[in-house]
């Protein structure tokens, strides 16, 4: 064994003083002061757009070499991002947004505030020229269709790429949302629907659960835009129908928990330890967020039919959502749509001033 003397060649300042979550850190600009004998080294660096910052995590440790991760997941540190490692060593790309003299001024560095720099690379900026391009084109084609790579995922019924992008939404993964894609893909398919979000296309949920939010991401029938009914009644259930009314009804069958369960074996046990018996052992809890994760994307490898029953349907279909004008209420002075205003001698007052009784729907459903 021999080691190695390394001089650092500049220093980071920002306002992490101590540890914080990468992504924080990221999120603000730091500044790389390079010390000047190393200033001939930054020879035109302008003309380069990223680049590779070598430090040091100068407060961090390296006494374990695998960790629970900040995203959950156990993993020796060479199988992940982690500061806790051998040499204690940072890499990462950042952007360079200008040179003041031998100040750098950066956006993208993980290092906390007075982090010894041990190197600066170019990045391979042609490589990322090309693909920041791609993504000009891809912007410029969404903007014209919205809901293009949605359509194209349900058009290769790949249901594991729509519960991707639907969790961007729904915030986690579960069988429910499993659900949701899965009963949605299908009627979608079936009624070979295009949703512009302009109600021509409408979404019936009867329940507000994790399902209800598969079911608005990949029919694009949503709250805001009106294409989303909402009847109250509780079930798995939802209805997918065009505005002539034919539509379809899908159904999961009594049992659908059980099915999920039983495709997914290991989940009860490790359920029972780490949630029901609150269990804390790192490894237990890393091996249970692995299992949950396999359980709600096995779930989409469920056949439709042991999980749901489908049939035709002449739906009930409101008419379009009204325009209401607004009107200001007398009392607070907001603007207040005027089928939600009483009218009264001196104008108009908003449901809250004028203690009506309000519907609320939450996580109850409607009341
Ligand atoms: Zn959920
Ligand atoms: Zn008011």
């Amino acid at each position: 064994m021999y080691t190695i003397d390394m001089n650092p060649i500049g220093i980071v300042k920002n306002n992490f003083d101590k540890p914080a979550p990468f992504n924080d850190i990221k999120a603000q600009p730091s500044t790389i002061v390079i010390y000047d004998e190393y200033a001939e080294a930054l020879t035109n660096i302008d003309e380069v757009i990223y680049l590779d910052i070598v430090f040091n995590f100068h407060l961090s440790h390296n006494d374990k070499l695998a960790h629970t991760t900040y995203f959950g997941d156990f993993r020796g540190v060479f199988a992940s991002r982690s500061p806790f490692r051998p040499n204690l060593i940072g890499v990462t790309r950042v952007k360079l947004v200008r040179r003041e003299g031998n100040h750098l001024l950066v956006e993208g560095l993980d290092a906390i505030n007075n982090s010894p720099v041990l190197d600066i690379k170019s990045s391979d900026t042609s490589h990322l020229a090309d693909n920041d391009d791609t993504l000009g084109q891809q912007r410029e084609l969404l903007k014209k269709r919205p809901r293009m790579e949605i359509e194209k995922l349900i058009a290769q019924n790949d249901m594991e790429g729509l519960m991707i992008k639907a969790a961007q939404i729904h915030g986690h993964f579960c069988p429910g949302l499993a659900m949701g894609i899965m009963a949605a893909t299908q009627a979608m398919r079936e009624l070979k629907a295009q949703s512009d979000g302009m109600e021509d296309l409408l979404a019936i949920t009867e329940t507000n659960n994790c399902m209800a939010d598969g079911i608005q991401f990949v029919t694009g029938c949503t709250f805001g835009n009106n294409a989303l009914i909402f009847n109250d009644v509780g079930k798995n259930a939802f209805t997918l129908t065009h505005r002539n009314g034919k539509g379809i009804r899908i159904v999961a069958k009594p049992g659908n928990q059980a099915t999920i369960n039983d495709a997914s074996p290991d989940f009860k046990n490790l359920y029972q330890k780490v949630v029901a018996e609150q269990n804390h052992d790192e490894q237990l809890i890393a091996q249970y967020k692995k299992v949950s994760l396999n359980r709600s994307f096995g779930t989409l490898q469920i056949p439709f039919d042991m999980l749901f029953t489908m049939q035709q349907v002449d739906a009930e279909i409101p008419s379009y959502a009204p325009m209401f004008e607004s009107v200001v209420c007398s009392n607070c002075g907001e603007s207040v749509m005027s089928s939600r205003a009483i009218k009264n001698n001196d104008g108009y007052r908003c449901y809250s001033c004028n203690n009506s009784t309000i519907r609320f729907l939450d996580g109850h459903g409607i009341h």
